[in-house]
């Protein structure tokens, strides 16, 4: 009806899953599925030091795979809001907790990693716990370990947040506030959340070089980050010209497809 009179169009339900109630319904059982019949994998993207381009770490990012259409990767702006809303988050962040502390404990020489976590994995007391166990299992410096923590909807209480972030330093482990300056990662919570680095959002870099706000935003965090005695990283660097600006505004850290892109064999990886 919303193109107009007397026009049709042809309906697959495959073709745009949430769609439908029948297949929205299932996408906790997609996930499931993922979970239980190695449906989940890592791609890796890393974060450079501007002035020398050297790797300082890499980040995984989890993708799933599409177990109804062999050979498809289905993103995590997809799948992991319905892993929040389902609950299964905890899981997919257990599952991402267990594949890199055991691929930090066979490879030594890899740099450090960063791993995303759900603001719905606060509530769960135990989680810091299972990190430290896993770390002292794999026998793991924690030092390797970064814990980006990401925003959602579910971070209902700040108080639960701050315990978390306290526990998973207390353990050894960075934390890192992930899309800074938007949400739940912004200068409210700077003040209770003690974290080691912030992460600040695309949404302050992707304008940089037109944007003369953008760039006030990123010179103050930067400089605010670092009396704080914090790291500050940059992430959608997407172009020389951006690149160059942050350089000048004296980011920590660099990330983005002008430097790489995520794939599954990052050269960082190879690293003997
Ligand atoms: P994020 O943690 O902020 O990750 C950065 C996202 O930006 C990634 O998307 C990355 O591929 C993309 N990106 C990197 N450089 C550029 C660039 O230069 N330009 C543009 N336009 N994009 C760039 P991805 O992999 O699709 O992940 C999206 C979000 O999903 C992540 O945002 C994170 O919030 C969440 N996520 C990813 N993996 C996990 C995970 O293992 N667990 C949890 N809980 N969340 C995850
Ligand atoms: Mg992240
Ligand atoms: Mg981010
Ligand atoms: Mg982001």
């Amino acid at each position: 009806k919303s193109a107009g009179k007397s026009t049709w169009r042809m309906y697959r339900q495959d073709a745009d899953p949430s769609r439908s109630t029948i297949t929205r319904l299932s996408w906790k059982d997609r996930i499931t599925e993922a979970l239980e019949h190695d449906g989940l994998e890592l791609h890796f993207q890393g974060i450079y030091y501007p002035e020398t381009r050297k790797l300082a770490h890499l980040e995984a990012l989890v993708r799933m795979k599409n177990m109804q259409k062999p050979g498809e990767i289905i993103m995590p702006g997809m799948f992991i809001p319905h892993a929040e809303k389902t609950g299964k988050i905890i899981d997919i962040d257990r599952w991402v907790i267990r594949s890199i502390i055991e691929l930090l404990g066979k490879k030594a020489n890899i740099p450090s990693i960063a791993i995303n976590v759900s603001g719905r994995s606060f509530d769960e007391p135990e989680m810091p716990e299972y990190i430290s166990q896993q770390l002292k299992h794999h026998k793991v410096d924690p030092a390797r370990l970064l814990v980006e923590l990401t925003e959602t909807a579910a971070v209902s209480d700040i108080r639960d947040a701050e315990r978390f972030i306290d526990a998973l330093r207390a353990t050894g482990c960075t934390v890192c506030l992930d899309d800074f300056g938007t949400g739940f990662a912004s200068f409210a919570y700077l003040k209770q959340l003690k974290a080691d680095v912030l992460k600040i959002d695309g949404f302050f870099i992707k304008d940089l070089i037109s944007d003369h706000d953008s760039q006030v935003f990123v010179r103050g965090m930067v400089s605010m980050a670092h009396e704080m005695g914090k790291t500050t990283i940059a992430e959608f660097v997407e172009n020389e010209e951006i690149f160059n600006m942050l350089l000048e505004l004296g980011i920590d850290q660099v990330q983005g497809y002008y430097l790489d892109k995520p794939m599954k064999d990052h050269p960082g990886l190879n690293i003997i």
